[in-house]
């Protein structure tokens, strides 16, 4: 799979990404690409921004630039990748978003922005012509597209079952069945004068079965209503 971030700070990438699981596999069963934005400017200063017409606070990406960044990017797949926009408003980000995205074997093109936001001409023209995809992390404001952008990519990578140690892992976690997940234990046995549940050491696989399920019952009801109550009208 090869993903491709357009960022005007490319020195932010891998970062994160550089690290356990995704590090290790990055360049073996995923490639990162990192284009700078800046690169497609044309003029001597390399502009990438301009005021909002309008006036009010803060720059606007020029739609120009973006647009070439993003024709060279989608020019080096030979399939169609997925594109993204990461943005406050887009529609914000699941597991299942990254269930879907990760399907799409020639990978994606994540778009990231800074300053005010880009210019929303060459955000509809790619929304209309390139089905680019606007998604955002949550209900805030980050300063850049980029810290999202990892965030996407981590969520798709563990799809990825070469990438993950253990391929149920993924199907087991929060949010797969609609539930939180249930809770862990290791060794010892007894910390802090606390027991690990006697079940867990009881070798009955189904009794563990039933608990677990029932603990994340008993989670996703307490601490997420709203997951709750989708997962009863399931
Ligand atoms: N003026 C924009 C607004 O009020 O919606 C915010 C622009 S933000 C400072 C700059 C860039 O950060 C955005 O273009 C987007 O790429 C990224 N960004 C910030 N918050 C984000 C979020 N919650 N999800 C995805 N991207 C985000």
């Amino acid at each position: 799979m090869l993903i491709t971030v357009l960022t005007l700070f490319p020195e932010m990438f891998p970062g994160a990404l550089a690290h356990s699981l995704p590090g290790k596999s990055l360049g073996k069963l995923w490639e990162l690409r990192v284009i700078n934005i800046r690169d497609f400017a044309t003029d001597k200063h390399k502009t990438v921004d301009d005021t909002p017409y309008g006036g009010g606070a803060g720059m606007v990406m020029k739609p120009d630039v973006v647009d070439e960044a993003l024709r060279y990017a989608i020019s080096l797949y030979a399939d169609v990748p997925e594109i993204i926009y990461m943005t406050p408003r887009g529609k914000t980000f699941k597991q299942s978003t990254a269930k879907e995205l990760s399907g799409n074997k020639a990978g994606m093109i994540i778009l990231c922005g800074r300053y005010e936001g880009i210019d929303q001409r060459v955000i509809d023209y790619w929304k209309t012509n390139h089905s680019m995809r606007e998604i955002s992390i949550g209900d805030y404001v980050l300063f850049g597209g980029e810290v999202p952008a990892m965030v996407v990519i981590e969520a798709c990578l563990r799809f990825n079952s070469g990438i993950m140690n253990n391929e149920n892992s993924v199907e087991d976690e929060s949010f797969a069945n609609g539930l939180l997940e249930y809770p862990h234990y290791t060794r010892p046995a007894l910390w802090n004068n606390i027991e690990v549940p006697e079940v867990l050491l009881s070798g009955n696989h189904k009794d563990i079965a039933n608990w677990r399920l029932e603990q994340a019952e008993k989670i996703t009801q307490e601490l997420r209503p709203d997951l709750w109550t989708k997962y009863n009208r399931t």
